[in-house]
């Protein structure tokens, strides 16, 4: 288990933008980065196109891992959005978390986006800290 993810509050705020661009509908994508620190964003499209599901689209999931792969670089993280709560993962998140990278959900509370990160791992979530620098 990775003990915490170290972003930039560049990187959460295009987090928040991507997200509410696309809210009421869930939106995903992916954090790159070496060594448990994001240096990069990439929006994926909710294939699902749902305000209470997401599925990356495949094709672009593939050319994302392609790319990070060709950089050098690391999956460090999956975020996707809850639009309408709750602030945790779903048990649902958990039975299809596919990555033993830090999930991060991102809700809506008061009209402001909040990002928490969540370690998933055998069935079971646990909380880790975001560290925004
Ligand atoms: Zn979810």
């Amino acid at each position: 288990m990775q003990a915490s993810l170290i972003l930039q509050k560049e990187h959460f705020d295009e987090m928040v933008r991507i997200v509410s661009a696309q809210s009421p509908l869930e939106a995903c994508g992916l954090l790159v980065g070496r060594a448990g620190r994001v240096e990069s964003v990439l929006p994926v499209t909710n294939a699902e196109q749902s305000p209470a599901r997401f599925r990356m689209d495949p094709i672009e999931q593939l050319r994302a891992f392609e790319r990070i792969e060709s950089h050098g670089l690391e999956l460090v993280g999956i975020f996707h959005s809850h639009p309408a709560g709750p602030g945790t993962v779903s048990p649902t998140d958990i039975a299809e978390a596919a990555y033993a990278v830090v999930h991060i959900i991102l809700s809506q509370s008061d009209e402001e986006w909040q990002a928490r990160g969540f370690w998933i791992e055998a069935g079971q979530a646990v909380e880790i800290p975001l560290r925004v620098e």
